[in-house]
């Protein structure tokens, strides 16, 4: 069963057809030039998830945390969607909120980028700002707060503890890399916000091809510039994570994946954000230890989000 299916089978009562069936199915683009130093028979291709209509690939969750929120019947009866989120992911609650008339609150920590609050607010989501210094974890306490204090006017979606995330990555971008790389896929790493992508999409990969290796990628340190991923050890651990999953985990420094960013703009033609900077870093180093392989990973979202963030596009 797909999203697609899903969508079919619910669509007596939901018109999800229009915008949430341009979900999913998104390019995956083989990097050429930042490459050129590993051995021809080993190749890095990366999903282009800025092709959602979202925006970033948080509209596979999100849609789907709506659809199983709208099947079971405790969603779309008034009550507005509530979640935290670092910005992508409330995004795309906003867009299908938006287009399917479902109110949506988000808990943002107040140091998210202005380009996102922007976004957010144009897209007509009620949005609680969160204490800076307390990052993704103080916005993840708010909603619980709020859920606690009003479930008469809450549905909390809490992305962190509901399988429907992971399961959007199963259904959907497991099968596409599948089918994508025509079953060749060696090795796949995602970077770990939720851990959505990388439990969902893995769990399909190992099932088909049990060769694969599952792998994944975190900040270096609790204090980090990659906005949207975790540094697991010192966060708040998600429901949905499970830690000894994945058979590798890497972890990348800030100012690499800047770097990395902006090389792939220049060198690319890949206009990315600095997740998917992160995303390419850990690539290359799983790999140059490989003689061929063939290595997946997902780019997040496009730059536009963190055009504010000038030294990080004008480079040294
Ligand atoms: N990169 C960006 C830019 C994101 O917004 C997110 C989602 N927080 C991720 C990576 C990580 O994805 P996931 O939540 O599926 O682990």
């Amino acid at each position: 069963m797909t999203l697609l299916d899903i969508r079919l089978t619910s669509s007596n009562t939901i018109p999800l057809d229009g915008l949430p069936s341009h979900v999913g199915n998104t390019p995956l683009i083989p990097l050429r030039r930042v490459t050129s130093n590993l051995p021809a028979r080993v190749r890095i291709f990366a999903k282009a998830e800025w092709f959602n209509p979202g925006g970033s690939i948080k509209d596979r969750p999100a849609l789907n945390i709506i659809q199983t929120g709208l099947i079971n019947g405790d969603l779309g009866r008034g009550k507005r969607l509530l979640d935290s989120t670092s910005g992508n992911m409330g995004i795309s609650y906003a867009t299908f909120g938006a287009a399917l008339g479902i109110p949506v609150t988000l808990a943002v920590p107040a140091s998210a980028s202005p380009e996102r609050l922007t976004l957010l607010r144009a897209l007509g989501a009620e949005v609680v700002l969160t204490d800076p210094s307390e990052g993704s974890d103080g916005a993840i306490l708010k909603a619980r707060e709020l859920a606690a204090e009003r479930p008469d006017l809450y549905w909390y979606a809490n992305q962190y503890n509901n399988p429907a995330n992971w399961q959007a990555h199963y259904l959907s971008t497991g099968p596409e890399i599948a089918a994508q790389t025509n079953g060749q896929v060696t090795h796949f790493m995602a970077g770990l916000g939720t851990s959505g992508t990388l439990m969902g999409t893995g769990k399909f990969l190992i099932e088909q091809f049990p060769h694969v290796q599952i792998l994944s990628m975190q900040p270096d340190a609790a204090f980090h510039g990659l906005e949207g991923l975790k540094h697991m050890p010192s966060a708040i651990r998600p429901g949905i994570y499970d830690e000894s999953f994945a058979s590798g985990n890497l972890e990348v420094r800030t100012e690499a994946a800047h770097e990395m960013t902006l090389r792939l703009a220049r060198e690319e033609g890949l206009f990315v954000g600095i997740s998917a900077g992160a995303a390419a870093v850990a690539a290359l180093q799983i790999a140059s230890q490989l003689d061929e392989g063939v290595v997946v990973t997902v780019f997040p979202d496009a730059g536009y989000k963190y055009l504010s963030d000038k030294s990080l596009w004008e480079g040294k």
